[in-house]
């Protein structure tokens, strides 16, 4: 049997909270109750899930298991960049009930698009752990953290008020995800805790430059072969405060794309000098249909522009989508960015 040790780590004082001062928070006590009446239990997240979405599908798996429950984590889809994840290899493409005691979704905003989205209406009860602004707050519970930069990182708190023993693989996944919300500590929204949590585990022995490596610097090579055409297409409009790419399905089957393989190529718009906000499309299976992503580094609020799309997310990244061609498409969403500017 493997035994996992915990790795001593004192969430209070990452949290700056003196045990005495521990209040009872109403909402976080009602979710325990519901975790340890529930039998069966299933973990989704968002549709094209990234470090973030499976990093903390996989602690809260980690901490469930250790609360003495047997769940289940359903993702369907997901770039083989995250098989490093410890228990990804628990992670199920098809789930083996119907029905559910209690569905848990994390780091997603709003049921369109969790993946598995029938489950969860299903279930009995429903947790919703998140960090949007724009959650819809559609579970039974629902703790969202609006200014946390990152799901992994609302979760450290529900681990410390859990009383839950942090250990290098739980650790190791709230790092992922903390790690690709905040480009690496690079964002708006990181805080002295997000520091403070990687200064600790980085004590604890955690290989936390190897976790960085992986999810910061590696790109699979498909990746690599899209980012040279988002690269060579874009376009700066607006004197230069938007960049403009896309890429197409044909692109993508040319690169041999598996999914995930686009993320990222929004980035390479934003480090253009004088760039405020970064679209990138990409055609989606449907036809006439694109996946927006937008990135803005000072002033936009990109999430209330997707927003009037029917999207949402952060407001410095942000998504969409939106029918229509490729210059439909584009002229819909630049007129927008247009107003915002
Ligand atoms: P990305 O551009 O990486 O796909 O997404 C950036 C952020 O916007 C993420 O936080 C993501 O969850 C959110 N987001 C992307 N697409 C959508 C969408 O269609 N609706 C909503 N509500 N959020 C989205
Ligand atoms: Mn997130």
């Amino acid at each position: 049997m493997k035994i996992i040790k915990p790795l001593d780590i004192n969430l209070n004082k990452i949290l700056g909270i003196k045990e005495e001062d521990v209040e009872e928070n109403k909402t976080l006590t009602e979710m325990l109750n519901k975790i340890k009446s529930a039998e069966k239990i299933a973990l989704f997240t968002h549709e094209s899930p990234d470090g973030d979405a499976i990093g903390s599908t996989i602690a809260m798996y980690l901490t469930l298991k250790q609360i003495g429950k047997e769940p289940e984590m359903y993702i369907p889809e997901y770039s083989r960049l995250f098989a490093f994840l410890p228990s990804s290899d628990k992670i199920k493409k098809s789930l083996s009930e119907d029905v559910y005691d209690l569905a848990i979704s994390l780091d997603c905003s709003d049921l369109k698009r969790l993946e598995g989205k029938e489950y969860f209406e299903n279930a009995n009860e429903t947790i919703v752990i998140d960090h949007h602004g724009t959650n819809t707050m559609f579970g039974d519970i629902n703790y969202v953290d609006q200014v946390a930069p990152a799901c992994a990182q609302v979760l450290i708190s529900i681990l410390q008020y859990f009383k839950i023993e942090i250990t290098k693989d739980i650790g190791t996944c709230l790092l992922s995800g903390i790690m690709t919300d905040t480009g690496g500590f690079q964002y708006q929204g990181v805080t002295p805790e997000t520091f403070e949590f990687a200064a600790e585990l980085l004590r604890k022995g955690i290989d936390v430059p190897d976790i960085a490596t992986k999810i910061l610097q590696t790109r699979t090579k498909p990746n690599f072969e899209l980012s040279k055409k988002v690269v060579d297409r874009i376009e700066l409009l607006a004197n230069g405060r938007i960049a403009f790419s896309y890429i197409n399905s044909k692109d993508e089957e040319e690169a041999k794309a598996e999914p995930g393989d686009h993320e990222g190529l929004v980035d390479i718009g934003r480090s253009i000098e004088g760039v405020e906000v970064s679209i990138f499309i990409r055609q989606k299976d449907e036809e006439n249909s694109y996946k927006v992503s937008m990135r803005s580094t000072n002033e936009i609020n990109v999430s209330d522009i997707c927003y009037l799309f029917g999207g949402g997310g952060h407001p410095r990244a942000a998504g969409c989508l939106i029918k229509g061609t490729l210059e439909q498409v584009k002229n819909k969403i630049i007129a927008e960015t247009e107003k915002a500017l």
